[in-house]
């Protein structure tokens, strides 16, 4: 199996070959096609399987292909993470995956001031990159909106749910259109994320490693 038997589009393959992976990983081989398709998914997997490019390069060749965003400089996909570390290395990755791309992203999360990140996001990007506390606050200052959201995906929710950020998520999924797909990520599934994701998830592609 190779990346462009995923039916990955030529900017994406040629970054991937700089960055010299030479075949998907398993959970990349399960996830890329039913993302590419608009499907949603509840993801098994943890850090270290080649998670982040599982749904990084099928979330960029969407927006690649679908054009620019309506309205303009909306904030098209929703990448929520529970750590500033987290959130940096999946940036750092759709920064590599996506440099053959048009494709804007910026990362947020707290504990630094937030002007140069509204900045960013005023621009208009498509992607953000975001830890839970820091997004909400934007938001209940009016300094973002996440109303015309295409794809939401949540990253680490078993994390999520042991750092105490799970209100805080469902905040966020409530502001959020119905009409979206949905990708679900967790190393473990314990009751409290299995009922997340039946909330948040509609007819998901299982996939697990
Ligand atoms: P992740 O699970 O997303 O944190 O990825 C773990 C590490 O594997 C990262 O350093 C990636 O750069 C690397 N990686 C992801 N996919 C591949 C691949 N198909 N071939 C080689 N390395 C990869």
């Amino acid at each position: 199996m190779t990346f462009s038997d995923l039916n990955l589009i030529e900017p994406l393959l040629q970054a991937l070959h700089e960055e010299g992976y030479t075949q998907p990983t398993p959970i990349q081989e399960q996830a890329i096609p039913p993302v590419l398709n608009g499907d949603d998914i509840l993801g098994c997997a943890q850090t270290g399987t080649g998670k982040t490019a599982a749904f990084s390069l099928p979330l960029l060749q969407r927006l690649h292909e679908a054009g620019p965003a309506h309205p303009a400089k909306a904030i098209r996909a929703l990448i929520l993470t529970p750590t500033r570390e987290l959130a940096l290395q999946i940036g750092e990755s759709i920064a590599a995956y996506g440099r053959y791309t048009n494709i804007k992203h910026t990362v947020i999360f707290g504990g630094v001031g937030q002007t140069p990140q509204v900045e960013q996001i005023r621009r208009g990007v498509d992607i953000l990159v975001a830890t839970p506390g820091r997004l909400l606050d934007l938001m209940n200052q009016g300094l973002l909106s996440i109303k015309h959201l295409e794809t939401f995906i949540l990253d680490e929710a078993d994390r999520m749910l042991d750092m105490g950020f799970i209100h805080d998520v469902r905040k966020v999924i409530a502001q959020i259109p119905a009409k979206r797909q949905t990708l679900l990520f967790s190393a473990t599934m314990p009751q409290e994320i299995q009922k997340l994701s039946s909330s948040i998830l509609h007819e998901p592609v299982y996939v697990e490693v």
